[in-house]
């Protein structure tokens, strides 16, 4: 393998002058898992200093990890879980917790670098925990955003915390995002997969089962995204994010089907130029630039070969097939707590297909009608807000889906 090096070829790497203290939420996960890959990477070159590492189930994972980094404090999200962990670290000398509670405080630890890699709205609490500490915040989890919005990203402010986005789309417009342009963006193009059922017809889309909508046809994800991205829900929790990243209208942000998911995103200026991001759909590439930032740093993905790649295709997601997008739109023009209510919905109504409750079209159906049922209302300005506005979104889908 070729030696870490920076991207401007100098071998001089600059050691800091202590170790740098990193947590990971969410280790046992698909984006925790390949977080510390890329630490274990970056470790032949930097000293790291691991504070804390947290799971919820995979406890087995979340102590042979803490094991191997050398890690302050594991803490699972499932109090139940806490006398396996325990055991799992007995005679290690690292600490072991769990419940949200210690799982918000061991986020608040003191860290200069916090990966945000939780699924869902879970995600919430602790990583505005550690941003509210000051932590730079490689955001992973979307619904920070796509619930909390400019609340969290005031707290961020307010704290001084970097948010550097990991959502492969998010990262590459915020590499090709000229920041002293801002004025001259004209649009942010996300690119997506169009998910395993892109050419689907709905009545075979109706039949399918959460392991078939589960399996991703470029990249590993864990389990909920990887659904997401079959319903497209995961492109309108990202349209959301956009809007709240970028500080754009959302009559700025556009949606193009690219099957090759080459092309991360790209930003369109006032000049007709339009800048891309792109690389392997491999997640090391946004984690590892989130790690080295402001530099870049050797990350051991696939190269793109262009001559094998041969062709991208683009065309327009069918809106019929994956009513998301449009209701993604709605959420964002009726502004309030919309965005909350569309993730709580979601989550319930993915929760219960997971479950084999509900069909896979009825996901969007639930979402659709619990937007219509309950009301925007103002801008949340609590965090109490948004978990009500959840609350009541996730009590109405189930309601709706019971019916
Ligand atoms: P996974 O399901 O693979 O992992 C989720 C992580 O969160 C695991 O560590 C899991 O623990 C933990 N967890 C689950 N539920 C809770 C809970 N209630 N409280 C605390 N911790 C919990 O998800 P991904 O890694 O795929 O995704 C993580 C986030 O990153 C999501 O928001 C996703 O949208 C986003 N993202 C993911 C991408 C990817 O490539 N995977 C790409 C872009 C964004 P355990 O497994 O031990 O139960
Ligand atoms: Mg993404």
């Amino acid at each position: 393998m070729q030696a870490p090096t920076t991207i401007d070829g100098s071998d001089e790497f600059m050691p800091a002058s202590r170790p740098r203290r990193v947590s990971v939420l969410g280790a046992t996960g698909s984006i925790g898992r390949n977080t510390l890959d890329v630490i274990r990477h970056f470790s032949a070159r930097e000293d790291f200093r691991i504070v804390a590492l947290t799971g919820r189930a995979n406890v087995d994972l979340l102590a042979s990890q803490a094991v191997e980094f050398g890690a302050e404090i594991a803490v699972t999200a499932d109090e139940g879980k806490y006398g396996a962990l325990k055991a799992a670290l007995a005679g290690t000398g690292i600490e072991a917790a769990a419940g949200a509670q210690a799982l918000e405080e061991a986020a608040a630890r003191s860290a200069d670098w916090v990966m945000a890699g939780i699924v869902g709205i879970a995600g919430l609490a602790p990583t505005l925990a550690a941003a509210q500490a000051g932590a730079t915040i490689a955001l992973a989890n979307k619904e920070c955003l796509v619930s909390a919005g400019d609340l969290f990203l005031a707290e961020c402010a307010a704290s001084g915390s970097a948010v550097l986005p990991v959502d492969s789309e998010h990262n590459a417009i915020f590499q090709v995002l000229e920041t002293n342009q801002r004025q001259a963006v004209e649009r942010i193009i996300l690119t997506a997969s169009g998910g395993p059922f892109r050419d689907w017809a709905m009545e075979r889309m109706a039949q399918v089962t959460p392991q078939i909508a589960a399996a991703h046809p470029n990249w590993s994800m864990g389990m909920k995204i990887s659904i997401d991205s079959a319903t497209m829900f995961n492109k309108a929790l990202e349209m959301i994010e956009a809007r709240h990243l970028f500080a754009v209208e959302p009559r700025q942000i556009e949606v193009v089907v690219h099957p090759q998911s080459v092309i991360h995103s790209m930003v369109g200026y006032a000049d007709g130029s339009v800048l891309a991001q792109m690389g392997s759909p491999d997640m090391r590439t946004a984690i590892g630039f989130a790690l080295a930032w402001p530099r870049r740093a050797h990350v051991p993905v696939e190269r793109l070969d262009f001559a094998k790649l041969s062709r991208l295709d683009f065309e327009t997601p069918d809106e019929q097939r994956f009513p998301a997008l449009r209701l993604a739109r709605e959420a964002m023009d009726a502004g309030g707590v919309s965005g909350a209510i569309l993730n709580g919905a979601k989550e319930a109504a993915l929760e219960a297909f997971i479950a084999g409750k509900i069909g896979f079209l009825d996901i969007a159906r639930a979402v659709e009608e619990t937007l219509e049922r309950l009301d925007a209302g103002e801008e949340p300005d609590t965090l109490e807000a948004v978990y009500e506005a959840d609350r009541q979104a996730r009590a109405t889908a189930l309601e709706l889906m019971a019916a």
